[in-house]
């Protein structure tokens, strides 16, 4: 597209606002992007595009495989231009590539890593084809705001350019489905001691082969619809993965990945079996990108998960463990509360599961709660469970229903003083799980429980 008279237009008023927001001491809005396409439409069209393009994007895992790759590129010694501090829509793209272009919109930087809301694609992909696009996986997410995951794919599959080189996910047959036609490599684990015959969340998103209707066979099931699968009609199968995470060594903290180049030791981050995929997907995209097995092995060697979404703290003798767990997303959210009953020791919870900007005008949809394995939950090692928030009395009702003890349950509207309905003398850890923006409320909630540990130790001192 060219660059009209509308287009500059948009820009320097695009500028000005970054200016402006820059002299007020505002950083990471998504506000010069915003204007820049009210004014111009097309603004993304018509905005030069960075020569190399890396796009992630997936329901889940996106934020910490973009940041993965982008420190693991820092340390490597690439200069590119990302939206971290700003959004994953149109308008966060639009402000990072507004504030790293020279006065006439040229771009400063040869490269860019984008984290991509699948939800806002056909609004940037067509316009910003990038060269990689990282697929981490397709699940079901919030109703009110994807639909459904179908709806999604149909979108991935219209907008993704034919030109994008892909990585998908091998073990997810959604995912892995995308874009037939164009050049793609893909990742997978291997069976691990941890996979089942039969799935054991309530949701699983695909059980029948895409091709032929047939019910699906599996070679074993990890999560959901996380596995390897065939068709007993008609030979269609899981994808064969370039790149594998064949062992996982918990102990010594390193994971062993067989790549196009050979085998390749990696640091194991987090071994919770999202992360392995993150991570893992993180390598091939790197990897595609041009960067060594070694290179990136020892770029990661120096990485930690981002704290906003897992830490764990110590207080009285307990752990006190922020968990994200992301409202009305049954994923995710089974997730964390299959991580809580698999963690060793006693446990008790503390769930804010509403999603912020919803609450704040009354929660609207409360269905996901019911796919959502709260049943994981039910475990006596799970000693306690307090919901908090508007919709307290039915996420309580969804506890009753996954069989829980009535004695383990407490509920409040309050979130803040949530942790003095806590019983501190059981469990050895504390997890708080938290929505995405409600990261300041859960760090104030962690401070909270943290003091009431502290006093308690305190006491039984004296
Ligand atoms: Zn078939």
């Amino acid at each position: 597209m060219k660059r009209n008279l509308r287009f500059f237009f948009a820009l320097f008023f695009a500028k000005g606002t970054a200016l402006v927001l820059k002299l007020i001491g505002r950083k990471g809005t998504s506000m010069p992007g915003s204007w820049a396409i009210i004014l111009c439409p097309d603004f993304l069209g018509r905005m030069p595009r960075p020569k190399t393009v890396i796009g992630i994007t997936g329901t889940n895992g996106k934020t910490t495989v973009a940041n993965m790759v982008e420190d693991v590129l820092s340390r490597c010694g690439y200069d590119f231009v990302c939206n971290r501090s700003g959004t994953n829509v149109n308008t966060g793209v639009a402000s990072s590539l507004i504030a790293n272009s020279t006065f006439f919109g040229k771009p400063k930087k040869d490269l860019a890593v984008f984290e991509l809301d699948e939800r806002s694609s056909p609004k940037i992909l067509p316009y910003l084809k990038p060269d990689l696009l990282l697929c981490t996986n397709i699940f079901r997410d919030s109703y009110k705001r994807n639909a459904h995951m179908e709806f999604i794919l149909d979108i991935l599959e219209q907008y993704i350019p034919d030109s994008s080189r892909l990585i998908l996910n091998a073990d997810d047959l959604l995912c892995a489905g995308l874009k037939p036609g164009n050049q793609r490599v893909f990742f997978g684990i291997d069976r691990q001691p941890g996979d089942k015959e039969r799935c054991e969340n309530i949701v699983r998103d695909i059980t029948v082969c895409p091709r032929c209707g047939t019910a699906l066979s599996w070679e074993f099931i990890r999560y959901h619809h996380i596995g390897r699968a065939f068709c007993p009609s008609c030979g269609y199968a899981s994808p064969k993965a370039s790149y594998r995470v064949t062992a996982l060594n918990e102990q010594e903290g390193k994971m062993a990945v067989t790549l196009p180049e050979g085998e390749e030791s990696f640091p194991l981050l987090n071994s919770s079996t999202i992360n392995v995929y993150n991570a893992l997907s993180a390598i091939a995209l790197l990897s595609e990108f041009g960067l060594s097995a070694g290179e990136i092995s020892s770029a990661m060697s120096k990485l930690s998960i981002s704290e906003t979404r897992y830490s764990e703290e110590e207080a009285g003798g307990k752990k006190v463990i922020l968990h994200l767990a992301k409202g009305q997303n049954p994923i995710a959210c089974s997730r964390a509360f299959e991580n809580i009953r698999d963690y060793p020791g006693k446990k008790a919870v503390i769930l804010f599961l509403d999603d912020y900007f919803d609450a704040a005008h009354s929660v609207e949809n409360i269905s996901w709660y019911y796919d959502t394995d709260f049943e994981f939950l039910n475990d006596p090692n799970i000693t306690q469970i307090v919901a908090a928030g508007a919709r307290h009395w039915d996420v309580c009702l969804r506890l009753l229903l996954a069989g829980i003890d009535r004695e383990k349950i407490s509920h409040t509207r309050e979130k803040e003083t949530s942790p003095s309905l806590l019983s501190f003398s059981e469990p050895d850890s504390i997890f708080i799980l938290y929505d995405v923006y409600t990261i300041d409320l859960a760090n104030q909630v962690k401070q909270a429980t943290k003091a009431l540990l502290e006093k308690r130790e305190n006491e039984n001192e004296n």
